[in-house]
């Protein structure tokens, strides 16, 4: 069966690997680039930007996903998807973005006074109606013209993909609909 990173530095690990295990799938958590070496497609879940962008350079993680982009399957959840950018609207002079998929990224984007929200999102090549969980979600301002656009919310950009690359503001690890984490497994060889 199929094994999946999770980029296990801060954030949302536990969640991402409960969802996969529902799938039949085993999820694994990726601290060192030996561990990358173990599976076929790498989740970057949501947390803090800063903190994750942060710890992929101190544990030397940075070229090795980079490496492993290029090959594999990679899905950007939320502060997962600020990292897989190429540029950021505000602010984020700090962050050594990943640069794996072209798009501009505004952080909080929906305003701190609703940090977060719940909405059923009618998501390109997945369905309709699909529950999403926002949290002091980013949105996406532009994409490049190699990005489709999968799935907007109040006229933001909120879910895109690029070749193997594949990002969401939201969090589809926290609800029971398993849609979301199936379209990227079908990318993924068995
Ligand atoms: N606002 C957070 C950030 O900028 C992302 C929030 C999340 O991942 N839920 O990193």
């Amino acid at each position: 069966y199929k094994k999946i990173g999770v980029l296990a530095l801060q954030g949302a690990v536990s969640e991402h690997i409960a969802q996969l295990q529902g799938l039949g799938v085993l999820g694994i958590e990726i601290k060192t680039a030996e561990d990358l070496k173990r599976v076929k497609g790498l989740i970057i879940p949501g947390g803090e930007s800063t903190a994750i962008s942060r710890l992929i350079q101190e544990v030397g993680l940075y070229e090795p996903i980079r490496d492993f982009a290029r090959k594999n399957p990679v899905f950007g959840t939320c502060a997962g998807l600020i990292l897989c950018g190429s540029s950021i609207t505000d602010g984020g002079e700090k962050l050594k973005l990943l640069n794996l998929i072209d798009i501009d990224v505004t952080r909080n984007g929906f305003g701190r006074q609703i940090d977060s929200f719940e909405v059923d999102l009618d998501i390109r090549n997945i369905g309709k109606n699909i529950p999403s969980v926002f949290i002091r979600a980013p949105y996406i301002a532009s994409v490049g013209e190699d990005v489709n656009v999968l799935a907007e919310y109040d006229k933001k950009i909120v879910m895109a993909e690029q070749g193997n690359i594949l990002v969401c503001s939201f969090h589809p690890e926290l609800t029971d609909d398993n849609h979301v984490m199936r379209y990227f497994m079908d990318k993924i060889p068995d």
